[in-house]
Parts: structure tokens; sequence; C-alpha cells
């Protein structure tokens, strides 16, 4: 995975985009996009991923009421309800661990997602 980092109104963040050039949902990794969910400059596409999230709306107080302020904050807040519905299911819970590490997230033994170590 390619890390790009994006900036929007004074918050970076990194988006990750495969080798093969599709680009993975910040919120749960899941690789489905031939845009990028967010430009360099953090403008949002406003595509929905299957997780329910849409990149400009789930992320902006503006527009929706649940949205908090910061968009990886509504990014946190979005991936733990996901994190709660997968933990149900044996399959959907492999699937939630191999799309996390997408974007270098990984399930700690209490389901916080939390920042893979730094791999040496
Ligand atoms: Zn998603």
């Amino acid at each position: 995975m390619k890390p790009i980092r994006c900036e929007a109104s004074g918050e970076a963040f990194t988006i990750y985009q495969s080798e093969d050039g599709s680009y993975c949902c910040p919120v749960c990794g899941a690789l489905e996009f031939s845009i990028p969910p967010y430009d360099s400059e953090g403008r949002p596409s406003f595509e929905m991923c299957h997780c329910g999230f849409e990149f400009g709306y789930d992320d902006s107080p503006l527009a929706s009421k649940d949205a908090v302020v910061g968009i990886q904050a509504n990014w946190s807040r979005w991936r733990r309800g996901w994190v709660e519905r997968a933990v149900v299911s044996p399959e959907a819970f492999a699937t939630l661990e191999g799309q996390l590490k997408n974007i270098r997230l990984r399930l700690a033994f209490d389901l916080l997602v939390v920042p893979e170590e730094n791999e040496t």
C-alpha cells in the first residue's frame, strides 16, 4: 500500500492506494475505490463505502447531525460501530482484520482499533 498524505483545514491524514491503483476506504480499509476518497487538499469524493460511510457527508457536522468535528474523529466513530457489528461472525471478523491491515490498523485485545506497530 502506498500512503498518500492529505490535508484539510489544518488536519493531516493518510489515504492508502494499492499497487493496482485502487484506493482504500479510510474507515474500514475496503479496497474499493477507483478515485481517492479525499484528494491531497482534503476534498471528499462524496462516494459511499459498503461500510456505509459517505466521504464529505458523514465526516461533516454541517451535513450530518451525527458527525463530530474532525475528519479522522468521524472515521473512528464510524469504525467503532462497524467493528461492533462484525464481531458477531467469524467470517465478518476475519474480513475486518484483513481490511484494517490495508490502512495500517489492527484490533487490540479489547477490540480497540490501534495503529500497527512499525515493522523494522
Ligand atoms: Zn468503508
